[in-house]
């Protein structure tokens, strides 16, 4: 397909997924942005300066093979070959199982489905997750179970302009998502964060907590609703069940008892019940702060408990959601690219799936693998004498963004076989055998779905420079090189989706009546949407939940510490998270030259007085230390920081990674580690 002049398109980075029309001009690409809903004519510094990744510098045009320790260009034929032939022989010596794969929440739904059918069918093995586990698993987890379904906002973005007070619970969109804040000048905000963020600045009350102690608060603010009155009985007892037993966990947590464990004063709490109770529109919604911890799946359900007792999901103008982070962290989790999941958002131990999947498929339901291992847990297994020594990465960066960072770059290095297909180098194809050039955002089609789970075209603009290709062939020419038939692994997006559309049919996330067609006629459709005169579902459980009696569940949950209490040695909670002008681990924004001119280093922010204390000054350089590891990280004195904890953000590579000092400490349920609270220490860094 040739290059084109202009397409209508979405920004490659974030889960809103703002409108653009890219436009080939005489000096390179342009970008506009269009007024689809999400972004109303509007861009943050990331997508405005998103053609710029169309032409860096360093760009992957070559397939490469490491030979004698250096990576070299190869042809397509070699590198692929040079694939097949490990995988065979690991695959001879050791089983299926010893070949891993590891996905992302930035692939396309069709890069993600191809890639789950690939792992399953092509390797056999069940040993694939992916790194949207690190992103949204935790709140995916709790709104299963409060609803009996997923799906990141259950309405459309544009529903919160007409709120009057919307929570956000450990989330920053004003410098994740900027578009998003027209959608919240109207309602008041309720902010809980430990740092007073842009977000918080802009936000009528900020409950500041320690990190770590979100659960505590949810608790309480259930406790407040229900004392001071403000619980929905009617709602309760109409439209939901386990109500008594959530309030028996929540009853203990009275006022006083929060404001010791969290630090937020007990006039701040009744005020947030308050505002939220008597408001005639509100939503409650979480972000990645409340998300990320070793009890994240509980401390999103002590959200929806409230959001439940106050009677506002299921309700024109009122709900709860959680802002879905990568850009199709929605599509990510709904195609079969994580451990425990076949295409529709279906269970792999559920033999009705596995029935209906391998039909679609062709094969035997025997053929298919059980659930494999977590994200984390699969990293952790890399290289060890049960775990995988092949391992085949796809849009992910694990050396920067995995916790204890260390730890798993050391068994990445253990591998007899690591593959990255990426279009940038990263910190992740430094260590690779073979490195695969593959396509970006526009040089490619396909689908996306954003945090609405409203499906978006990605239209192609331009041909792809040297020889990388779509990551759609590179799995069609591994899969026919270990003997697989190539009408398995269609290499046209929209063979893929049509063939996803039936995988999908009759599952959770109902994609079968969505087509390209519908998608290219301007309709807007949401999941689920189940035959082609069907209008999609923009809004969920006006009619009821998803579970079979139509009621929601409260579940009951308690507070516990998280997996590093601050003590002695490491006396400071540190917390991690983005920055305006990175995205995940940096690979691609820190080669945009704006975006790196504007966040360029690591750095730690860190109140005066507790800098005061480690012998640091504004700009000095630091050292902060976990029990993992040490990071060094530039010195930015916050007074509004609370005095016990320090931020860092996770977007730099080398020594100033912040995921140096995070653990692998999981969530039981979810597998989320615990990226939001690292017991640290701070001093100056040459006292290391
Ligand atoms: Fe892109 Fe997200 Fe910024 Fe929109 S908010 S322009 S989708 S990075």
């Amino acid at each position: 397909m040739p290059d084109v002049r202009t397409v209508a398109t979405h920004c490659p980075y974030c889960a809103l997924q703002c409108g653009t029309r890219l436009t080939r001009e005489r000096r390179g690409v342009s970008v506009r942005p269009t007024d689809f809903p999400v972004n109303q004519g509007g861009l943050c510094q990331k997508g405005w300066t998103a053609p710029s990744l169309l032409d860096v510098a360093d760009r992957l045009r070559h397939p490469m093979v490491r030979r004698d320790g250096e990576l070299v260009p190869v042809c397509w034929d070699i590198a692929l070959d040079t694939i097949a032939t490990g995988l065979d022989r690991i695959r001879a010596e050791r089983g299926p199982d010893a070949i891993g794969v590891f996905g992302g929440g930035g692939l396309t739904n069709e890069k993600a489905y191809l890639l789950g059918k690939f792992a399953r069918l092509a390797l056999g093995t069940s040993q694939i997750d992916y790194n949207g586990r690190f992103c949204m698993s935790s709140a995916a987890a709790a709104g299963t179970a409060a609803f009996g379904l997923d799906r990141g906002l259950p309405f459309p973005v544009t529903d919160l302009g007409g709120a009057d007070v919307v929570l956000l619970a450990g989330a920053n969109p004003a410098e994740t998502m900027p578009p998003l804040m027209q959608h919240l000048r109207s309602p008041e905000l309720i902010v809980i964060d430990p740092r007073r963020t842009a977000t918080a600045e802009q936000a009528a009350l900020h409950l500041q907590p320690l990190p770590g102690t979100d659960l505590a608060l949810a608790l309480g603010l259930l406790h407040i609703a229900v004392v001071d009155g403000y619980a929905d009985t009617r709602y309760i007892a109409e439209r939901t069940s386990g109500f008594d037993a959530a309030w028996q966990r929540a009853m203990s947590w009275w006022p006083e008892r929060v404001e010791r464990v969290t630090g937020v004063p007990v006039t701040e709490q009744r005020q947030a019940v308050r505002m939220l109770a008597e408001a005639g529109s509100a939503y409650v919604l979480s972000g990645r702060g409340a998300e990320q911890h070793s009890k994240g799946v509980d401390t999103v359900s002590g959200f929806i408990n409230l959001a439940l007792a106050l009677g506002l999901p299921g309700r024109p103008g009122g709900g709860y959601g959680c802002l879905t982070g990568q850009g199709n962290g929605q599509g990510g989790r709904e195609h079969g690219q994580k451990a425990d999941q076949l295409p529709g958002y279906r269970m792999i131990t559920d033999q009705a799936a596995r029935e209906h999947v391998a039909e679609v498929w062709g094969v035997r339901p025997e053929v298919l693998p059980g659930p494999g291992r977590s994200a984390y847990e699969l990293l952790d297994a890399l290289g060890t004498e049960d775990g995988p020594s092949a391992l085949l990465v796809f849009g992910s960066n694990p050396v920067v963004s995995a916790p204890n960072a260390a730890h798993v770059t050391d068994h990445l290095k253990a591998l007899d076989l690591l593959v990255v297909a990426d279009f940038v180098p990263s910190e992740t194809t430094e260590l690779a055998d073979v490195v695969l050039p593959v396509t970006q955002w526009a040089e490619e089609e396909g689908t996306m779905t954003n945090l609405e789970g409203r499906i978006l075209r990605r239209r192609r603009l331009q041909v792809p420079p040297g020889h990388a290709r779509s990551d759609l062939e590179v799995l069609h020419g591994i899969a026919t090189r270990l003997g697989e038939p190539g009408h398995r692994y269609p290499t046209r997006p929209r063979e893929v989706f049509d063939e996803l559309r039936r995988a999908s049919a009759g599952g959770k996330a109902d994609y079968s009546g969505i087509s390209y067609e519908r998608l290219d006629s301007g309709e807007a459709l949401h999941w689920p949407c189940p035959d082609g005169e069907h209008p999609g579902t923009p809004r969920l459980f006006l009619d009821g939940f998803a579970h079979a009696d139509g009621r929601a569940r409260f579940v009951a949950v308690e507070h516990r510490e998280a997996g590093d209490v601050p003590a002695e040695v490491f006396p400071l909670t540190a917390t991690t998270g983005r920055v305006l002008a990175q995205y995940q681990s940096g690979a691609q924004t820190r080669r945009v030259a704006e975006l790196n001119d504007a966040s360029p280093e690591a750095f730690v922010e860190v109140h005066p007085d507790t800098a005061s204390r480690a012998g640091l000054a504004e700009g000095a350089r630091a050292r902060v230390t976990s029990p993992r590891g040490s990071t060094v990280a530039t010195v930015r004195l916050v007074p509004t920081m609370r005095t016990d904890t320090v931020f860092l953000p996770f977007h730099f590579p080398g020594e100033g990674r912040a995921n140096l000092l995070t653990s692998g400490a999981l969530d039981p349920r979810s597998r989320m580690p615990e990226f939001k609270v690292s017991a640290v220490r701070l001093e100056p860094e040459v006292s290391a």
